[in-house]
């Protein structure tokens, strides 16, 4: 029987490891389908503290792995495919099995559940037909496929003014498509998109549909104006989706207590969930915040708490 197994290798689940590994609890980390998460597929992170000059979203995630690591913890390649939480033992202690997609079959006293979210899909005509033939999720992965050619940005959080700003090194053009006539995205943000001269923000428009089925490549997007209906259409070659994202927490829907798929905690100041024994941290649980800072101190938290909480059983 496992201590505690973490699931899931975002800032959360690296730094719930590095907490609970140092607590000699001996953890193992299953990774998921992305070892170190959505942060490895981003640019510079400019905003974690204690790098002045920003830092490689990918060599943060290693730093932490490494860290985590060099603790003690057992961090293997692994997808849960399905999850018996809250059992009981003989002596009447609580238990929880998770099966991996190898067929493996851990038990456990304690998971924090630090799952991360992905990419929210726009949901219109063509998007999954093109998806890897022009649609993407994700701009440093793919952008430097579409070079000397428009591109089209869909969004206007802080994640699409980053894809957009990435883009033009590549692009001729960047047409940046946002539903509302103001930005989401934090001021510093906007301001640098709107001050780039190769992108073109097309406000309150949404897309309707992406052109190039028949062909398997993307050509182009039909846009609609929010306002009086008006369509458009927009030649590029590639679509890049920013529009937020969805919690990973499908294995644990009726199992634990969620809300639009975020896990909900049992009380503010804690990190267990509905179940006892679980918990949870970062992206999974946060639909507001949503920083690496946030969702590694919200690791920290459940860390701390499962160490309570094993004492306390
Ligand atoms: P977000 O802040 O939730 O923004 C999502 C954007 O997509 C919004 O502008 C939203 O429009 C739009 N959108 C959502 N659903 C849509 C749909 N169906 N059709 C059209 N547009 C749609 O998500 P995010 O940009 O991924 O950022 C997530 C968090 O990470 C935020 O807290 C952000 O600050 C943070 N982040 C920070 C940085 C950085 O600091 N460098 C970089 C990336 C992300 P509305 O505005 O109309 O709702």
């Amino acid at each position: 029987m496992e201590n505690l197994v973490i699931v899931g290798s975002g800032p959360a689940g690296y730094t719930a490891a590095i907490y609970a590994a140092r607590a000699s609890l001996k953890p193992i980390l299953l990774t998921g389908n992305l070892p170190g998460g959505l942060l490895t597929q981003t640019n510079t992170v400019e905003n974690f503290p204690g790098f002045p000059d920003g830092i490689l979203g990918f060599d943060l995630m290693e730093n932490m792995s490494e860290q985590a690591k060099k603790f003690g913890t057992d961090i293997r390649f692994g997808v849960v495919k399905n999850a018996e939480l809250g059992l009981k033992n003989d002596q009447g202690g609580v238990f929880h099995k998770l099966t991996l997609s190898d067929g493996a079959v851990l038990e456990t006293r304690a998971v924090i559940i630090a799952a991360g979210s992905r990419p929210r899909e726009l949901g219109v005509p063509g998007e999954t037909e093109l998806k890897a033939h022009g649609v993407s999720y994700c701009a440093t992965c793919d952008g430097a496929f579409w070079r000397d050619v428009p591109i089209c940005v869909v969004g206007g959080g802080d994640s699409a003014m980053e894809e957009a700003i990435f883009l033009t090194r590549f692009a001729s053009e960047v047409h940046l498509v946002h539903r509302r006539d103001e930005f989401r995205a934090s001021s510093v943000m906007a301001n640098r998109v709107l001050e780039n001269k190769k992108i073109i923000v097309h406000w309150n428009s949404v897309v309707n549909e992406i052109r190039g089925v028949a062909e398997k490549k993307v050509r182009g997007v039909q846009l609609k104006d929010t306002k009086d209906g008006h369509m458009s259409d927009v030649v590029c070659s590639a679509v890049f989706m920013a529009i937020g994202h969805v919690p990973s927490t499908e294995i644990f829907e009726g199992k634990l207590n969620l809300e639009h798929g975020y896990v909900l905690l049992a009380g503010e100041s804690s990190t267990a969930t509905s179940v006892e024994g679980i918990f949870a941290a970062g992206d999974c649980v946060d639909h507001v915040y949503q920083q690496a800072i946030t969702a590694a101190a919200s690791g920290c938290q459940a860390a701390l708490d499962v160490q309570h909480w094993l004492v306390a059983q």
